[in-house]
């Protein structure tokens, strides 16, 4: 039996790992979990589960939470409450599934308390991705890729000599505007950008699939997970998304993983890696049904975010962390109607521009430049640009 802490249980990936710890109670049982402000969902799991622990972002809602729970967990509040979530029970697994750079902390406590981490959470990786390693190496602990490109990279790679691998190949869906030019782009609103054509996901994330500003984080997250230089790293167009990711090798040879997108599969693949339990209710892939697959190449003008991602992952140091604070108020302004779709990545230019690189930033230096990014970001909105 697997015991696992599961932090943003109420998010799109928080859900989907609960559906498959419930479908194997003979192999997993939840033991502490996060949520952020959906208390109402949270009461729901914990009846259910009854975890130890229960962290939510406010007091004020662990309050009302606790005067409602019928069972003995605990509910505790804030990120000292998000972190005991991680690390205070007998959990072997982390599955990190908040969203954004608050996933930093918990993962950092959460490997040193020796716990695997099965990691959804890519802005952690993105913003502070050599501590991260860093302390995973020390410590001997796995980093599980939830991310289905990075679960499919790794599943490629498994046993290969990375010395023989001539790139990782991230395929991209393309996300809600696949098919628009720049100056289509101009207008589009925030319904039309949350509606992904292959994915369910979070909003932020759905948006981060329209600006391709997801695959550049991946493209980083790739970085750190798998220890390539950006060279190697490419992305290619795949409308279809039934194959997740490749690995070209030295000799020409391309290996692919190709599934549904279920984001089930590579959540459950890292609470049972190395090993494999049948997917309940999963939908077998025919490929007779899916005809064909259609791949183009990436247009990184077009998709200026990528761009900015591949520069910002080469420069290293501080800007990868400069360019995800920046992207996650950017996309909060444009998710509350304060800027427009294009002006994301503007937005995150400027940024990029102003605010001043250190190599090898420590953890007080990285969470002082996201703060500053985030107040920068929204200066620019006072200002009227
Ligand atoms: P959601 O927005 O659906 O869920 C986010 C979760 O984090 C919720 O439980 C939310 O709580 C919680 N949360 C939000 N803000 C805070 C905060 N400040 N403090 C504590 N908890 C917080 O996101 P997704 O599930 O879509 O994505 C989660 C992560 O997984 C992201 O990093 C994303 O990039 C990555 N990912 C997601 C995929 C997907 O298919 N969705 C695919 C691959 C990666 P509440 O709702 O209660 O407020
Ligand atoms: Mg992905």
């Amino acid at each position: 039996m697997k015991s696992v802490s599961l932090l943003g249980a109420t998010g799109s990936i928080g859900v989907q790992t609960l559906d498959v710890i419930a479908s194997h109670p003979e192999q997993f049982k939840l033991s502490s979990m996060s949520v952020g402000k959906n208390i109402e969902a949270a009461e729901k799991i914990i009846s259910k589960f009854q975890p130890e622990i229960c962290a939510v972002q406010n007091e004020e809602d662990a309050k009302i939470l606790r005067s409602k729970v019928r069972t003995s967990t605990r509910v505790v509040s804030g990120m000292e409450g998000l972190i005991e979530a991680a690390v205070s029970t007998d959990s072997t697994v982390v599955v990190n599934a908040v969203i954004g750079s608050v996933g930093l902390l918990p993962t950092l406590k959460a490997i040193e308390a020796k716990k695997t981490i099965a990691l959804a959470n890519k802005e952690t990786l993105v913003t502070a991705g050599h501590l991260v390693m860093e302390q995973a190496k020390q410590h001997n602990v796995a980093i599980l890729p939830v991310d289905s490109e990075h679960s499919a990279i790794y599943q490629c790679l498994n046993g290969e000599d990375p010395k023989r691998v001539e790139k990782l190949i991230l395929t991209a869906s393309g996300g809600s505007f696949r098919d628009r030019t720049r100056e289509e782009l101009k207008n589009v609103t925030v319904k039309e950008a949350l509606n992904h054509p292959n994915w369910s996901m979070g909003a932020k994330i759905t948006i981060d699939s329209a600006t391709m500003m997801n695959k550049g984080l991946e493209v980083i997250e790739a970085h750190w997970l798998f220890s390539f230089d950006y060279s190697k790293i490419d992305v290619i167009l795949h409308k279809e998304s039934i194959i997740h990711s490749m690995v070209e090798f030295v000799d020409t040879s391309i290996i692919a993983h190709l599934g549904q997108p279920d984001m089930r599969v590579p959540i459950q693949y890292a609470l049972t890696y190395p090993d494999r339990l049948e997917l309940i209710n999963g939908k077998r892939l025919n490929l007779w049904e899916v005809g064909k697959l259609h791949f183009q190449e990436m247009d990184y003008d077009r998709f200026r975010c990528l761009k900015l991602a591949f520069q910002a992952g080469t420069a290293g140091g501080l800007m990868p962390t400069i360019l995800n604070a920046a992207n996650e108020k950017a996309v909060e302004l444009f998710l509350n109607g304060h800027i427009s779709f294009l002006e994301i990545e503007e937005l995150i230019e400027r940024a990029m521009q102003k605010l001043s690189n250190v190599s090898k930033p420590d953890l007080e230096t990285i969470q002082e430049t996201d703060n500053r990014t985030r107040q920068y970001v929204e200066s620019l909105l006072s200002k009227g640009r």
